[in-house]
């Protein structure tokens, strides 16, 4: 029988046989999209090995910090992934078309991987209600610093909801980053509102400063986890 619901696998370590389906797919996103009760094993992209559920617990070694990256073969010892997951013989055939046509949209570029940051947008639309109110009132420099990040806020955060790109991550992280800058601007040089007579201590203003860094940090993280699944996903085919 050649690949197929029926298939028999045996696993590298136990021994035991399996039924699985073989959905070429990566570990790491298909792990997010199925129910865990679904996979049936996983097979070396390397040696082709299959190594049933119970065993990969203990046996194929995932990081919580690089995933599956360097994860190693128990059997061949090479890298283990991305692999590809077999679906348990179980799982309902509808679920199984749906996760291909995932598979398609992911290697057509159109992930889902991105969700909307409603905050992002929210706070772009907060920075240019200030910005205005500032502008209104002439203070000028001010108004115009939170008119932009407020402007690149509002444009980093509706990207997020259309585009689906991780490239909006960018945006955030550049946002925010430049956030962290302007704060850290007016620690070092005492500047402060005439409007609102705001007389904030400078290290409030550089752990503000602080959070926001770590933020854009954050931004920069996910823009590299996302493309780099995206990246392998485009790679892998269906069997
Ligand atoms: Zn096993
Ligand atoms: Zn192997």
């Amino acid at each position: 029988m050649s690949e197929g619901i029926n298939k028999e696998h045996a696993c590298a370590i136990c021994g035991k046989t399996y039924q699985g389906e073989s959905l070429v797919w990566d570990v790491v996103v298909a792990s997010e999209k199925l129910p865990l009760a679904e996979i049936a094993g996983y097979k070396c992209e390397n040696c082709d090995a299959v190594i049933c559920d119970e065993c990969s617990a203990e046996n194929l070694k995932v990081s919580g910090w690089s995933g599956w990256e360097k994860t190693k073969c128990p059997r061949c010892g090479q890298l283990f992934g991305p692999g590809t997951v077999q679906v348990g013989g179980e799982v309902d055939s509808r679920l199984l078309e749906s996760l291909k046509r995932d598979q398609i949209e992911f290697a057509a570029g159109k992930t889902k991987l991105i969700k909307g940051d409603f905050y992002t947008l929210l706070y772009g639309v907060i920075f240019i209600v200030l910005g205005v109110v500032l502008l209104q009132a002439e203070e000028m420099f001010f108004g115009y610093i939170m008119s932009i990040l407020g402007v690149v806020g509002l444009i980093a955060g509706a990207a997020s909801f259309v585009f689906k790109s991780p490239y909006v991550k960018l945006l955030e992280a550049a946002d925010t980053f430049m956030l962290a800058v302007v704060l850290v601007a007016f620690g070092l040089t005492g500047t402060k509102m005439d409007l609102f007579e705001l007389d904030i201590p400078p290290y409030l203003l550089y752990l503000a400063a602080a959070f926001f860094i770590w933020s854009a940090y954050d931004d920069i993280k996910e823009f590299l986890r996302i493309n780099n699944k995206i990246q392998k996903v485009r790679k892998i085919s269906i069997k």
